[in-house]
């Protein structure tokens, strides 16, 4: 049977991970010479059990690390044709937020900025006009699940379907155009990932840098954690849902914004979203709603 978010069209260019990522191809390898040994050589079993305890502690740690590719196709820095171009992507996560988005939108829009929001379907269904203002500003919603469970990284394949079939859908039917990129919540991941999200056409992204801006209440430090080596082809993470706010009670993405935007065009960096990054086609049905 067909789902529903089966249907959508999507860009092979955005699901560029095999089916099963090497590692986790060698793993299930790993799994049947073990079971072949204890088979074949009885007595060699606490060796095939230790292959194997070794490999999952692998995999876990491929899970754990939201910045490794043990487990698949993983962003971490933009294309390098979207390097070339002196492009830098601000990931904006666990929106919307309507106090915080609003005043995010309006600090980017003074600067001409773009950014990508990672949106938690959960909270974009009761805030659905916010995210179309995201987008009709010029930027850019993402999956970043339904629910921003915190045991996502524990879920099977089938749950893990499940929360991205609902975000896709959700996103498509606010915005009038279905996601492109995942990001897990935390970036904490397993091994069951990555297949699922071929099936969605969605490519994982991670980040360069982050400023931990959900726990750090100093917008000077954070700000420090981003622009620290900040150059072309960086992918920054920061937070308008889940802010940590200041001693002045404002949330920390609000208050370190604007001096980031000045750093990003001191360096002579343009901040672009990620299908832009991607040189991905804005559908139709999108750029002609009304
Ligand atoms: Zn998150």
């Amino acid at each position: 049977m067909t789902s529903p978010t089966d249907r959508i069209p999507l860009d092979a260019r955005a699901g560029t991970s095999p089916r099963w990522p090497a590692y986790v191809t060698a793993s299930l390898a790993c799994h049947a010479g073990a079971a072949g040994v204890a088979i074949v050589a009885p007595q060699a079993w606490p060796w095939a059990l230790g292959a194997v305890a070794a490999n999952h502690a692998v995999l876990a740690a491929g899970g754990l690390l939201p910045r490794s590719r043990w487990l698949g196709s993983n962003w971490t820095r933009l294309p390098a044709a979207a390097a070339a171009r002196r492009e830098v992507a601000l990931t904006i996560d666990d929106g919307p937020d309507p106090e915080v988005t609003p005043a995010v939108l309006d600090l980017l829009d003074r600067r001409g900025a773009r950014a990508t929001f990672f949106c938690i379907a959960e909270r974009a269904r009761p805030h659905a006009a916010l995210c179309r203002e995201i987008v009709a500003r010029g930027h850019s919603v993402q999956n970043h699940s339904d629910r921003h469970a915190h045991t996502f990284s524990l879920l099977g394949p089938k749950a893990i379907a499940r929360e991205l079939a609902a975000a896709q859908e959700t996103f498509a039917a606010i915005t009038g155009e279905p996601p492109r990129f995942f990001r897990a919540p935390a970036g904490l991941r397993n091994p069951f990932l990555a297949p699922v999200l071929q099936r969605f056409g969605l490519q994982l992204v991670s980040w360069t840098r982050r400023g931990f801006d959900t726990v750090q209440r100093d917008a000077a430090t954070v700000l420090v954690r981003l622009v620290r080596g900040l150059g072309a082809g960086d992918i920054l993470l920061a937070h308008d849902g889940h802010a940590a706010r200041g001693a002045d009670g404002v949330a920390v993405v609000v208050s370190m914004l604007p001096a980031l935007l000045d750093r990003i065009d001191a360096l002579g960096l343009v901040a672009v979203t990620l299908p832009e990054a991607a040189r991905l086609e804005v559908a139709a049905t999108s750029a002609t709603a009304s």
